[in-house]
């Protein structure tokens, strides 16, 4: 299902300073797609140019998404505080004026609003099979429905 996403939406997942994959389970696919429509539809074509997926994983439990310009990578992470991290990491590379190209504040600002919201739905999603779920903590930090916390013991 993550080459789903991929295929309908290229433009975000190439063309990026590096991509490390979709790591999650299929409980939050769709909540992922989702947030890639609701980029697609809200990106000029010149800003979808600038915006590039760099991974979306799980941590702690949470849905994870790292997202940047072609420059620079904008980790936008939710710590098992709820705490929302954002850290700007700079990438050598290409110098040329596309690379150079950045997103407005405000577009930066309509895009961590789609993730947070999507953060704030996959945190109470079993990411397995997409039922209602909570943050188990053992045998390891994850978010899980009774039934597949059940099957994973
Ligand atoms: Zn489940």
């Amino acid at each position: 299902m993550d080459k789903n996403i991929i295929n309908q939406y290229p433009q975000q997942f190439s063309g990026g300073p590096y991509w490390l994959g979709i790591n999650i389970g299929p409980g939050w696919m769709p909540i992922v797609a989702h947030v890639c429509q609701e980029i697609q539809n809200m990106l000029s074509e010149d800003d979808l140019r600038k915006f590039h997926w760099i991974q979306i994983k799980e941590k702690w439990g949470r849905l994870t998404m790292y997202w940047g310009p072609k420059h620079q990578v904008i980790i936008s992470a939710v710590c098992p505080e709820g705490i929302v991290e954002f850290e700007s990491v700079a990438t050598d590379g290409n110098q040329d004026e596309d690379m150079k190209a950045d997103l407005s504040p405000a577009i930066r600002e309509r895009i961590l609003e789609i993730i947070t919201r999507a953060q704030e739905r996959a945190s109470k999603t079993c990411e397995y099979c997409g039922a209602e779920g909570s943050i188990r903590s053992w045998p390891h930090i994850s978010l899980l429905c009774e039934i597949c916390n059940q099957l994973t013991k």
